[in-house]
């Protein structure tokens, strides 16, 4: 069976390109009567950002709490939460402004305004039913993919389960890149997040379920990355829109990822950690998996002076290891996308223990 894909509708793409977005959302003021919902990243919170949005007074503006990564609880409260200010009404638009943590919440959010249930109804692939209300992303940190990728990600911890709600319904109407929107991100977070559309790009590449516009897609996203982050400044004003492009694209390319994502759920799940970095941790491991990428990883941390702090599960006990293993292991299609169905042949319960001791 073929799958019949979908990409994001809409993408203008340039430096200043915020000041239109008021152009893109009367389009759809004009045709339909609900307010604005807009998610915005707390690190907002002091209006500077809100203060050039399109903003009107029957619209609504949420913070999104990104200290933790979107969980189950968040998007079900963030939803109450617009829910009662909708009072029964669909809105013409929900917009975000933000990085993967932001873009999630607003797609998960508005998959939940269409379909009955909770957020945790939907993780999984092809559950959710009815279209979600339009929506536009305009990324503020560069990586995920989440400007066009099909899911929205979301941390289960009753069940110990990072999964998305894999949907065309969960995919951006519209994406903004505006690249002067990252310029305050912190180095660190920078390339955390900068680096994941590289993972993404490479698992899918070096996987075995392809087709040739992915292929085409990520290997595009990866050379952007290398111009990136092997130049001497990730973040001069030309790299900052290069990232936002291999981003953008990286996301149209994922899809099945590799080893190092499961491994990078595991430790998002039971120690709480960031995606991004995770991802770095779970990659610094994986050097007879991944033996060129894993080479090419170092040399941009260095050329960008990023260090991965060490020892992170010192101290954990038994049952934490077996936690990680389980919430890595889980991720049967990743893992048999790089290393076949006999997968847990090389990935057993100690040589998965092992890999997380050396981090
Ligand atoms: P994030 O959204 O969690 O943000 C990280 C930090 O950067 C936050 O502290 C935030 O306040 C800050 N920040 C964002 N923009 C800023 C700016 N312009 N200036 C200063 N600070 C800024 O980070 P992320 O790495 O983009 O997203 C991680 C999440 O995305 C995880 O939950 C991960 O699972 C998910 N993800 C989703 C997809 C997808 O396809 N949907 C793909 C990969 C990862
Ligand atoms: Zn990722």
């Amino acid at each position: 069976m073929y799958r019949n894909a979908k990409n994001v509708g809409y993408y203008m793409i340039g430096k200043g390109s915020l000041a239109q977005l008021g152009d893109l959302l009367a389009a759809r003021r004009a045709t339909e009567k609900g307010p604005a919902i807009f998610f915005l990243d707390h690190v907002f919170k002091d209006g500077s950002l809100a203060a050039r949005l399109p903003v009107e007074d029957r619209d609504y503006v949420v913070y999104v709490d990104t200290t933790e990564e979107p969980t189950t609880v968040s998007v079900d409260g963030y939803c109450a939460q617009v829910k009662e200010f909708l009072a029964g009404a669909l809105p013409c638009a929900l917009l975000a402004f933000g990085g993967g943590s932001t873009l999630d919440t607003c797609k998960c959010v508005a998959n939940l305004l269409t379909n009955p249930g909770r957020a945790e109804d939907y993780q999984g692939w092809e559950l959710v039913q009815h279209p979600a209300p339009y929506k536009i992303a305009v990324p503020t940190l560069s990586g995920t993919g989440s400007e066009t990728s099909r899911t929205g990600i979301v941390c289960n911890e009753a069940k110990n389960l990072k999964l998305g709600m894999n949907s065309d319904f969960t995919m951006f109407d519209q994406v903004l890149l505006d690249p002067e929107l990252t310029a305050s991100v912190p180095r660190q977070q920078y390339f955390y997040t900068g680096i994941d559309t590289y993972m993404h790009c490479f698992e899918s590449i070096t996987g075995s379920y392809r087709n040739v516009v992915v292929d085409a897609l990520a290997h595009k996203a990866i050379d952007l990355c290398k111009e990136v982050f092997l130049s001497a400044d990730m973040m001069a004003d030309e790299n900052r829109e290069k990232l936002m492009i291999a981003s953008f694209l990286g996301g149209m390319a994922a899809g099945f990822v590799g080893v190092v994502h499961p491994l990078s759920a595991g430790l998002s799940m039971v120690l709480h950690m960031h995606h991004g970095v995770a991802n770095c941790h779970a990659l610094s491991v994986l050097e007879d998996i991944y033996p060129e990428q894993h080479a090419e990883f170092l040399t941009m941390m260095d050329r960008q002076g990023i260090v991965l702090p060490k020892g992170i599960c010192q101290g954990l006990d038994d049952a934490q290891f077996q936690a990680l293993y389980e919430a890595s292991i889980v991720h049967e299609k990743p893992l048999s996308n790089r290393l076949g169905p006999n997968f847990r042949n090389i990935l057993t319960k100690e040589n998965v223990r092992s890999r997380f001791e050396r981090m």
